[in-house]
């Protein structure tokens, strides 16, 4: 079995062709599929979407506010993330995508650290896991969750950060997430730290409709290719897949207590 723990199954590019995504990701073998969620407008879709037909796959729920989307956030989607959380504490499996993203132009840096150290309390407060989203920013993001930590840590979604970075991380009991971006031969650091870190601090995702592989540049992702990931993470560390799917499958049910 495979899991995707990153998939923005609710948005548009999905609309129309969702049930034949979900049909072809169980075909392949995926069991479940994480649905972060990125905005409070977005919040509704990603809960309606775990609760209908999902085609033989589990869908697993996370609420956050994006760094991607400062403009969309009011101060009140905090409150009632804060509710949300409270009332669907036992569908969610994580706080996010949440993170700080200081490689977008005229990025306000102070707003997105007040509104990620805001949300990294709710997590603490419901025992909840973190989905992260960092980009230019691994050291500030280290450094607020080494102040006060999460108890159940969280995965840094799109991992994109050094070893060194990738070891803080990990001694704060996070995973990282990998997906189509190592599928790209010029992604010489990325493939080698998929190729030496140790299996049991990775997962798989496909981001889809984001990030989509080399060989399927031209079409939107889907969360089928999480079985190609699964295949290149394998070639890249000479094991086969069987073994890089079950580990990273345990890692990912244990680190979000999928049932
Ligand atoms: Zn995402």
């Amino acid at each position: 079995m495979l899991i995707d723990t990153h998939c923005h199954l609710d948005f548009p590019a999905f609309d129309g062709w969702r049930d034949e995504a979900l049909a072809r990701a169980h075909a392949v073998g995926i069991g479940a599929i994480v649905v972060p969620g990125v905005t409070a407008a977005h919040w509704n879709r990603v809960l309606e979407l775990v609760s209908g037909p999902t085609e033989g796959v589990r869908l697993y729920p996370a609420l956050g506010l994006h760094p991607c989307f400062m403009r969309e956030h009011r101060p009140e989607h905090l409150t009632r993330l804060a509710q949300r959380v409270h009332e669907h504490r036992a569908e969610l499996v994580a706080l996010g995508e949440i993170g700080l993203d200081f490689q977008i132009d005229d990025h306000d840096a102070e707003a997105q650290t007040t509104l990620l150290r805001d949300q990294l309390q709710i997590a603490r407060e419901a025992e909840l896991p973190v989905l992260l989203h960092v980009r230019k920013a691994h050291d500030q993001v280290l450094k607020l969750l080494r102040q006060r930590r999460l108890p159940r840590a969280g995965i840094v979604h799109a991992f994109s950060g050094s070893e060194q970075q990738a070891r803080e991380y990990a001694k704060l009991g996070f995973k990282l997430g990998f997906g189509g971006a190592i599928s790209y031969p010029r992604a010489t650091k990325l493939r080698h730290l998929v190729a030496e870190l140790p299996l049991e601090w990775l997962v798989l995702e496909t981001d889809a409709p984001d990030m989509p592989l080399s060989r399927w540049r031209d079409e939107p992702n889907r969360p089928q290719r999480v079985a190609e990931v699964a295949e290149i993470v394998a070639e890249l560390r000479g094991v086969d897949r069987e073994q890089v799917a079950q580990r990273t499958c345990s890692n990912a049910r244990e680190l979000l207590a999928l049932d």
